[in-house]
């Protein structure tokens, strides 16, 4: 039998007991400013790939990669904790991802190729026609 707290019992120091250590299943990279076309169409191949998604918060850009930390135990608890890094110590269980998920609060969250280029077509009006402007350079260059 799975003994698990009622919800209304869970507290910020027992929660983690609760978690399957949502905060060590991810890490985020800050991304410089995407303004043009190509640079969209770079995060366009990363969010292409499983697990990368791509956000903007009031803090700017982040590539968001899901894949859990190496040294999380099979009971969710850290591996190497007396040895864990700055970032890990740093992290509060008293607002973290088991009250919200990440892309709660996000200005833009894409999670698909799709969604991404959905958006990068209401931002650049050729945006489509980029593929056609580069295959015509392609044959261009080629002669
Ligand atoms: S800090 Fe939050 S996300 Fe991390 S294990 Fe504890 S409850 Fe889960
Ligand atoms: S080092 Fe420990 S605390 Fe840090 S992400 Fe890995 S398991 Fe979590």
């Amino acid at each position: 039998m799975v003994n698990r707290i009622a919800t209304r019992d869970i507290t910020s120091s027992n929660k983690c007991d609760q978690c399957t250590a949502l905060c060590c299943s991810y890490i985020t990279q800050e991304l410089d400013t995407p303004r043009s076309m190509h640079a969209f169409d770079v995060l366009l191949w990363q969010v292409a790939h499983k697990g990368v998604h791509i956000f903007k918060d009031g803090n700017g850009w982040y590539l968001l990669c899901q894949t859990r930390c190496e040294f999380l135990l099979p009971d969710n608890r850290c591996g190497i904790y007396e040895r864990r890094p700055i970032i890990c110590r740093e992290h509060s269980h008293e607002a973290c991802e088991f009250d919200a998920p990440v892309n709660d609060g996000c200005d833009l969250y894409f999670q698909t190729y799709d969604e991404l280029d959905a958006y990068c077509r209401t931002r650049f009006k050729t945006w489509d026609k980029r593929l056609e402007k580069f295959e015509a350079g392609r044959v261009k260059r080629q002669r």
